[in-house]
């Protein structure tokens, strides 16, 4: 394991997030399991939880998931009612802050208020020095212009590889918030840090 990993666990820990770290996916997977047991379960729109194949594995062992991608449009709602919300975030500093964008803030709103729990995985690409490479990375063309052109969507980001700001009607980045602490709004907030690159 990295010492930046155990660096970024500390700090996390500090700030009242409940951190694990995770050599591979399959271990994040087991760490998950293990904290979710047998509550229902909310999934945000995130790669990295689709890499791991968390999903799969919680409704194999009879876990009810919402999640919008697999579910419909209507399982988004369920998931902000669930006892665990699951995603992942768009930056997390070395000093253990942790940065999400969103298009419509269904992540940041549950991370917020609404589950009792929530889960973040979070790989080790998502390591940034401070809050204004988080910035830099949320709008980067890995990040936001992978994100627009996985979607067939048509921002400069996509497009030209460069954020201009835009004001598309496609675009992908309205809302950002950051957790310097973990939301009174929930019971635990959990952390897995992965290492392993993993999502956009
Ligand atoms: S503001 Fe527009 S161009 Fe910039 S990252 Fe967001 S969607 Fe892309």
């Amino acid at each position: 394991m990295e010492n930046i990993l155990e660096l970024v666990s500390t700090n996390l820990s500090r700030r009242g997030f409940i951190c694990r770290t995770a050599a591979d996916g399959q271990e994040a997977v087991l760490a998950a399991l293990g904290i979710i047991g047998s509550g229902s379960v909310g999934i945000g729109g995130s790669l990295s939880v689709k890499e791991i194949g968390l999903a799969e594995e919680l409704k194999k062992r009879g876990n009810a998931v919402y999640w919008h991608w697999t579910d419909g449009a209507a399982a988004k709602e369920q998931a902000s009612r669930a006892q665990y919300y699951v995603c992942s975030a768009n930056a997390v500093t070395q000093s253990g802050i942790i940065f999400l964008t969103d298009g419509s803030g269904n992540r940041i709103s549950a991370l917020s208020y609404g589950p009792e729990n929530a889960v973040l995985i979070i790989g080790k690409n998502k390591i940034v020095a401070d809050e204004r490479e988080a910035f830099m990375r949320i709008r980067s063309a890995e990040c936001a212009g992978a994100n627009a052109r996985r979607l067939g969507l048509h921002t400069p980001c996509a497009e030209f590889g460069q954020c201009d700001d835009c004001t598309s009607p496609e675009r992908i980045c309205s809302v950002t918030a950051y957790f310097e602490r973990p939301s009174k709004g929930l019971k635990n907030t959990y952390v897995i840090l992965v290492d392993r690159p993993l999502g956009l």
